[in-house]
């Protein structure tokens, strides 16, 4: 098998294999699995920009609408110089999978333009982010499909979709996007929600298998929204943050770091990761994620765990910050080590369950307490963790098909109920 494997590496082939044999597993009804398998909408757009330097260019952007069974389309836009129709639609299905897991009423789907973020100026970003959402603007909405930030995209990002969709229907709808700032109708918490997410998991896979919280060693790939603000509250919690790693490089230092200080370093000071002084080891972001710990959370980006390196993670829990850093041809390996899995579609549920919240709330007009919001999501993790658990043990099988398992008898459930229409 060659280094990168182009099947192994498609995310849509790694979502797939998964959808199918959990829909095996459970028996689903042949039309229902042809109806659940396909997404319902795939746009492409080519969307011209002038540069700053007075050039046009035209970029490429997507947006898929995998499911709206279970309430409007849900998911994040991603602007990464590797997007592809491909990435996007496995995304769409697996924020469908992911809002059923911890049962809020979205379905699910996913955008994104292909550019490098790190190349354009603030200027250029926004102009693209406003003409892909004007070109969006009558198929976004807060009951038909609801952005919010991904990798590329943040607050502010989502602050211009929601002024340039407001701008189009004439009329303040702050509810079309979440992860916005707070001045603009976002919600407290939402920035550390699947930070915080991740965490909850962590603290009841540690519970199941009766190990130690306080002193847990955990290692950490990826230093944006989810790993930094993961660290920041694992840290605050007793965990002991041993390995961390973005983009440019790896740390290791088996008698932790000072995630406050890291975080401070990285974004107060913008200093590069490695270069963070009593670092320890320097590695590459990948040599990090098979260094010996407690817990491993990948929370950088798809494909991480191949069927190439998985034999050389050693960890007991394996709990998936990032959207699909496991390929599937490297699952029944990690099986094989025994390894507790935490799959994605519920590790990293936090960030869409606040958003949820954040949903809530705007349509409401009434804002609730970071306490409120923190509960609340203890809640849904907890209650979404232990139906996955039991899942898989009612099914024999591991707690990934078994969250797909919980995921697709909520949205066929939905389906029958709602009938096909026509
Ligand atoms: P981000 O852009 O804020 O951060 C990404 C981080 O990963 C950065 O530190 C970057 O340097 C690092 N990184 C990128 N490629 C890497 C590589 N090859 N090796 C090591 N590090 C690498 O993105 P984010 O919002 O934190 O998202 C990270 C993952 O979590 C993505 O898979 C995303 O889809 C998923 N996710 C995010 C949210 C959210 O609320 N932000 C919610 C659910 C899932």
């Amino acid at each position: 098998m060659p280094a990168t494997d182009p099947i192994e590496h498609n995310v849509y082939e790694s979502a797939e294999a998964r959808f199918e044999l959990a829909a095996r597993k459970l028996g689903l009804e042949e039309g229902i699995y042809r109806f659940l398998k396909y997404p319902s909408k795939e746009i492409t757009l080519y969307i011209p920009v002038a540069r700053d330097n007075g050039n046009l260019e035209v970029f490429i952007g997507y947006r898929v609408l995998h499911s709206v069974v279970r309430g409007p389309g849900k998911g994040g836009i991603r602007f990464a110089p590797d997007v592809s129709l491909d990435e996007v639609r496995a995304l769409a299905a697996w924020m469908t999978w992911k809002c059923a897991v911890v049962n809020i009423p979205f379905g699910g789907a996913k955008g994104g333009v292909v550019c490098d973020p790190a190349k354009l100026s603030k200027d250029e970003l926004e102009r693209i982010t406003r003409r892909y959402t004007a070109e969006l603007a009558d198929w976004f909405g807060p009951e038909r499909d609801i952005p919010a930030p991904d990798i590329g995209t943040n607050d502010q990002t989502m602050a211009w979709v929601m002024d340039t969709y407001a701008m189009h229907v004439r009329r303040a709808t702050t509810a079309v996007v979440t992860g916005k700032p707070l001045d603009l109708g976002g919600s407290q918490g939402r920035k550390e929600a699947t930070g915080r997410g991740v965490m909850m998991c962590c603290d009841r896979a540690t519970a199941k298998l009766k190990m130690k919280r306080k002193g847990c060693r955990v290692i950490v790939q990826g230093f944006g929204n989810v790993g930094s603000q993961g660290a920041l509250l694992m840290h605050a919690a007793g965990y002991k943050i041993i390995g961390v790693a973005d983009i440019h490089g790896g740390l290791y230092n088996e008698k932790s770091f000072d995630i406050p200080k890291l975080v401070d370093w990285v974004y107060t000071q913008r200093k590069p990761l490695p270069a963070f002084p009593a670092g320890g080891e320097k590695m590459s972001a990948q040599e990090i994620l098979f260094r010996p710990c407690d817990i491993l959370v990948p929370a950088a980006t798809e494909n991480q765990i191949t069927s190439q390196n998985a034999q050389r993670v050693d960890c007991r829990i394996l709990c998936e910050g990032a959207n699909g850093p496991v390929t599937s041809h490297a699952d029944p390996i990690i099986d094989k080590k025994g390894i507790f899995i935490v799959p994605d579609i519920l590790a990293n549920a936090g960030g869409v369950t606040v958003s949820y919240f954040e949903w809530v709330q705007d349509r409401q007009g009434f804002f609730w307490r970071e306490n409120e919001v923190n509960e609340r999501l203890q809640d849904v993790m907890d209650q979404s963790f232990d139906q996955v658990v039991a899942a898989a043990e009612r099914h024999g099988v591991n707690n990934r098909i078994a969250a797909y398992i919980v995921a697709i008898e909520r949205v066929a459930r939905a389906v029958k109920l709602r009938g096909i229409y026509a």
